[in-house]
């Protein structure tokens, strides 16, 4: 069996010890006779998995009593819609503070609902920085504060989150969601597609304050309603089964590798060998403001962009996959969540090395 380093940005690498359970109850899950994929789900047995799924993901995030954990689909692209649809609550505007392309895409969808204000941008420098939360221009009449704690594409990361003043704070945690501590009671509503840091694509994660629950714009579907979807169980009509069942073997294997904080401080420690070896040479390029810069993608560039093919196949020939960067960047990006190892982004290091070493 071959596995490469997978640093892809999304559907990522997951850890192998969850795709070896996954292997082996296959075709036979804790003798049910039949595989997770093909369980009622209304039956006892995918209903011990879904609930014991959410148990661990409380346990381990200290999700307050008082949130509802939703398993829903459509990705955290619905969830741009799903949320000013959830929390306008008679209100007529919320405010966006955008760090990135996908911030921006919040806002887009968000502008169909409500009146979306841009109360920050760090577009004018590329998105390659947080504006200053004192600069901000924040409404106190806003429905909530939308943030994205960590933007994928450039790279760029909240270490702190911002003070909303009494407005609800949303965050889309597609990027670093369950990979790192935080506090929970600080949100309105947290929502992330699983398929970077704790499963497959298919299953969106949404946390919400109980008091956010059961206001939505008329016309709202039942199935984007967190209030009709919290009643159900997430069970409103056919859950994406197998995605939630792998989601919690994920959250099971971060349980036992120390939990936030232990998989959080791995974390660090990947994205601090990354950023110590760029910054120790001038080969390579990180764009992003030093305090600003993501410990899940660490986008960066060559000399020139004629190097990047031969980059990428060298990589490749070193079983590193998934390095080319977005096309709206360009350049490369090493996506090194959760699941992936140290000696990954060792070998990531050692082949950069390499390469520059013979093109330099
Ligand atoms: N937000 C962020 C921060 C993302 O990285 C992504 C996916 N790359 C999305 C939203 C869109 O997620 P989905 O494909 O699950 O709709």
């Amino acid at each position: 069996m071959k596995r490469v380093f997978n640093f892809s940005a999304g559907p990522a690498t997951l850890p192998q010890e969850v795709l070896q359970q996954v292997q082996s109850e296959l075709l036979d899950w804790h003798g049910s006779g039949m595989s997770v994929m093909e369980m009622s789900h209304r039956d006892k047995e995918f209903m011990s998995i879904a609930q014991e799924a959410e148990k661990d993901l409380r346990e381990l995030m200290g999700i307050p009593a008082n949130y509802k954990v939703l398993f829903m689909q459509g990705g955290a692209t619905a969830q741009f819609g799903i949320v000013p649809q959830n929390l306008a609550r008679g209100k007529t505007g919320a405010d966006y503070v955008l760090t990135g392309d996908w911030g921006k895409k919040a806002a887009k969808e968000a502008g169909k609902f409500l009146k979306a204000n841009t109360a920050a941008s760090s577009e004018g420098d590329k998105f390659t920085s947080i504006p200053d939360p004192a600069t901000w221009k924040l409404d106190p009449n806003a429905a909530y504060l939308h943030i994205t704690t960590n933007e994928t594409i450039h790279g760029v990361q909240f270490k702190s989150m911002p003070d909303s003043r009494g407005v609800p704070l949303v965050a889309d945690m597609s990027s670093d969601f369950a990979s790192r501590p935080i506090d929970v009671s600080k949100f309105g509503v947290i929502y992330a597609g699983a398929q970077k840091n704790i499963g497959p694509a298919g299953l969106t994660v949404v946390i919400v304050r109980d008091d956010l629950i059961g206001q939505t714009l008329p016309g709202t579907f039942s199935i984007h309603d967190y209030k009709t979807v919290a009643e159900n169980e997430s069970m409103l009509n056919t859950p994406p089964c197998f995605a939630w069942y792998v989601c919690g073997l994920v959250f099971k294997w971060i349980k036992t590798n120390g939990g936030l904080a232990g998989v959080g401080a791995r974390n660090e420690r990947k994205a601090k060998l990354l950023y110590d070896y760029i910054d120790s040479q001038s080969f390579y390029k990180n764009p992003v403001k030093k305090e600003n810069r993501s410990l899940m993608n660490v986008p960066f560039t060559l000399p020139n962009a004629e190097l990047d093919a031969d980059f990428l196949k060298g990589a490749k020939a070193a079983s590193l996959l998934g390095l080319k960067g977005h096309r709206s960047v360009g350049g490369m990006r090493a996506s090194i969540y959760n699941a992936m190892s140290e000696e990954g982004v060792t070998a990531l290091v050692d082949y950069m090395k390499e390469f520059a070493r013979t093109k330099g």
